[in-house]
């Protein structure tokens, strides 16, 4: 194929992502469950550079603890990256330079952040040029969270979650994220979840024949509305997350009993917890006093935009 592969090194941005609502149905045929989510992309960003190369590189670093990234072809940007040239029948390489914030095996998308960051910026730097289209084509091989990372904003996936549309919520959010020290694995929690729902217990939400979004949330989102969405947030999956992090239920405990947040939700599989407040003051308030108990917390908003090339 003729590229015009440009000298220069492209930068580009993508998000990290909060499931407002996920509910998780039954596990089919291929060991996937169906899932209706409500994503919300946030201010806390991964930032990737690509840079013509003759192989395949990527090196790894951020705020975030990043000793569980890959740097092989584990790595959810490189096999984007190397998905992206085998489509557009590319002969040469990439060096991915990756700067992490989202933390790792946080429940927040961040290798899938990665992977929609390769995507954009090797179809820059590679003058490939594909529409939006193809590259979600693309995206959604690579992984149920990337179509998001790629579109951005407030969106509704069904399918794996890859199925994607746009939500209306012209209002700005107000988050504080509480990161634990420990990932979980996302298989290891559906996994857990599939076994609590076997034995049923109080908090554990029975598998829907049909996974869907509660329209409370939709209206919540559409009028601005945090109070009411704080009454609609949900995830089948927290209860798994708490059964294996049994402490986050101090966390939750810290940030709505003993300091007023709106709400508490766990993000995906978790660990991360994230609190909706009344706006940006109540969550600089709620950031203070739970980093002064010890914890974590990052204040951050959303929706905002998608993989976008900076500069
Ligand atoms: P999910 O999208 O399932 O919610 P997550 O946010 O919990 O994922 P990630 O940080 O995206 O977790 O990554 C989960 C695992 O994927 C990591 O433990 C790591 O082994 C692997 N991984 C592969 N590529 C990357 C990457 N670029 N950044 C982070 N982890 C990666």
């Amino acid at each position: 194929m003729a590229l015009s592969a440009v000298d220069e090194t492209v930068h580009v941005r993508a998000p990290g992502k909060l499931n407002l609502f996920f509910e998780v149905g039954h596990p089919q045929g291929d060991g996937y469950h169906d899932v209706a989510s409500v994503y919300q992309a946030v201010s806390l960003y991964e930032d990737v550079w690509a840079t013509p190369a003759d192989e395949f590189t990527v090196a790894v670093s951020g705020t975030a603890d990043v000793s569980g990234v890959p740097l092989d072809d584990g790595n959810l940007a490189l096999r984007a990256a190397r998905a992206l040239a085998a489509h557009i029948g590319y002969d040469g390489g990439v060096h991915l330079e990756i700067v992490k914030h989202v933390p790792v095996a946080g429940g927040m998308g961040g290798g899938s952040a990665d992977a929609a960051a390769a995507l954009v910026a090797c179809d820059a730097v590679w003058g490939a040029g594909l529409g939006a289209a193809e590259l979600q084509h693309l995206a959604a091989r690579l992984g149920a969270d990337v179509p998001f990372a790629l579109m951005g904003g407030t969106a509704v996936g069904t399918g794996r979650g890859d199925r994607l549309s746009p939500a209306l919520a012209r209002a700005r959010f107000d988050w504080v994220l509480v990161a634990d020290d420990e990932g979980l694995s996302t298989p290891g929690v559906y996994r857990r979840l599939d076994e609590l729902r076997a034995a049923p217990a109080p908090g554990v939400a029975a598998a829907p024949p049909v996974p869907g979004v509660d329209p409370v949330v939709l209206q919540a989102l559409r009028a601005g509305d945090a109070a009411a969405l704080a009454g609609g947030l949900r995830n089948d999956l927290q209860a798994a997350a708490l059964d294996l992090h049994p402490r986050l239920r101090e966390v939750f405990e810290r940030g709505v009993a003993e300091n007023g947040a709106l709400a508490g939700i766990v993000s995906g599989s978790g660990p991360t917890v994230a609190f909706l407040t009344a706006g940006p003051e109540r969550a600089l308030e709620l950031q203070v006093a739970l980093a002064a108990a010890g914890a974590t917390a990052l204040h951050v908003h959303g929706p905002v935009r998608g993989a976008h090339i900076i500069g």
